[in-house]
């Protein structure tokens, strides 16, 4: 909701307060009367003025010190000010350093008129800088965001130059010996006669050879075919339509973990699920985080201990937050942030993934106006923490 245009009276004696006031009582804008200098500085603090009526003859700071203090502060430094005063328009010049930001003044007997054509044009001109300000705030928030989505389209090229390349190359280097293969088994059957010696040749290739050409091309093609795969769903991500609804936690995750159901008990994982609080968010996608994180979890526990995974959570102000804890390999502080980049991984070797689940979090979480962060120690566990909404006001 915008606020109310606010005005500041200072004068020394109330009735000419009341009487501002009223002149101006046709104006949409609250008015905050101080009878001093002081109270008026004090005012500032709290308030955000539009625009200053200041009596010059003041006991105390007078109306010309007040302003000068008003122009050497930041906050106050553009705040336009019109002198109410009985001294003559010359006296106006005897202003010391007011050299910034708008000044006029008014003599009394004040003329409503006069005094309320006046402050019209300041106001509207506060409204003006007020939109330019609003302006160049969202423009400078729409540069940062260009400049996120800018670098995580540079993350893109780089992984489609980088990581589909190396398939690609192993595809092509495989091929060839496929080829040569072929070549070498047509020289031998294009021949009189097929010795001993060529029918075990023959036999290695088409027993040996080829089918490893073959099981190197065809898992370099599926992981081609994952990391488009999952390319594809990190764009239709951004453009399904969010549901947000109620989320009862404590349902989704005992959903999540019967999931995992048969690997917990192949493993012989400890599971704690305590009492999580709701939150607001789109079910499936919300889904999706909890089980991503609870495949890491599982993922990179430590082969060597058993495996122990808490999830528990917190109503926390508005939010919920929630961790997923592992007392698996854990994680490097220099990861920390990485593992959140797109196709990630600090061990491409070692288990399944294609290094998005993380990324695809993070981008869930972002259109949620949630958040997640790690914090993990290596060799000794890690905790998954997300926020997200919570369900009450
Ligand atoms: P993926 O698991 O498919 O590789 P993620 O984006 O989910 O992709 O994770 C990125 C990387 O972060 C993983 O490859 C792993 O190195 C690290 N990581 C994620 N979760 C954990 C965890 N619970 N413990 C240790 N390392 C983790």
């Amino acid at each position: 909701m915008l606020k109310k245009t606010e005005i500041l009276l200072v004068d020394d004696r109330e009735e000419n307060l009341i009487a501002l006031e009223k002149i101006l009582s046709s104006l949409d804008a609250t008015f905050i009367k101080t009878m001093s200098g002081d109270e008026a500085l004090a005012a500032t603090l709290e308030h955000e003025f539009a625009l200053a009526l200041v009596d010059i003859q003041m006991p105390g700071m007078d109306g010309f010190e007040l302003v000068q203090i008003l122009q050497e502060d930041e906050k106050t430094r553009l705040l336009p000010v019109i002198f109410v005063s009985a001294i003559y328009k010359n006296d106006y010049y005897q202003i010391k350093g007011i050299e910034t930001g708008a000044v006029d003044f008014i003599t009394k007997p004040i003329i409503p008129e006069i005094l309320l054509g006046k402050v019209s044009v300041f106001l509207e001109l506060y409204d003006q800088r007020k939109r330019i300000e609003n302006i160049a705030k969202e423009k400078e928030k729409l540069n940062i965001e260009l400049i996120e989505k800018n670098k995580e389209l540079e993350q893109i090229i780089y992984v489609i130059s980088h990581d589909l390349r190396s398939p690609l190359v192993n595809i092509q280097g495989f091929s060839r010996e496929l080829d040569t293969d072929m070549s070498s088994i047509l020289s031998i059957l294009s021949a009189d006669t097929i010795t001993p010696e060529d029918r075990e040749i023959l036999f290695s290739l088409i027993n040996a050879d080829i089918p490893e050409s073959l099981k190197y091309i065809f898992s370099s093609i599926n992981k081609m075919d994952m990391l488009l795969t999952g390319l594809l769903k990190l764009s239709r991500l951004g453009q399904k339509a969010l549901e947000i609804k109620e989320i009862d936690m404590n349902s989704l995750i005992a959903g999540v973990a019967e999931d995992f159901e048969f690997q917990i008990k192949e493993e012989n994982i400890e599971l704690n699920i305590g009492h999580l609080p709701s939150c607001k968010g789109d079910l499936t996608q919300i889904n999706q985080v909890m089980s991503n994180l609870l495949d890491n979890a599982i993922k990179y526990l430590d082969p060597g201990r058993r495996g122990i995974i808490n999830i528990y959570g917190r109503a926390e102000n508005a939010h919920s937050v929630y961790c997923v804890e592992d007392n698996g390999i854990g994680i490097d502080d220099k990861d920390k942030k990485i593992i959140f980049e797109i196709f990630h991984r600090l061990h491409p070797h070692d288990s399944q993934g294609q290094g998005l689940g993380l990324n695809i979090i993070g981008k869930i979480l972002e259109r949620h106006s949630g958040k997640i962060w790690v914090e993990s120690r290596l060799g000794t566990g890690s905790k998954f923490f997300i926020s997200l909404p919570g369900s009450k006001k």
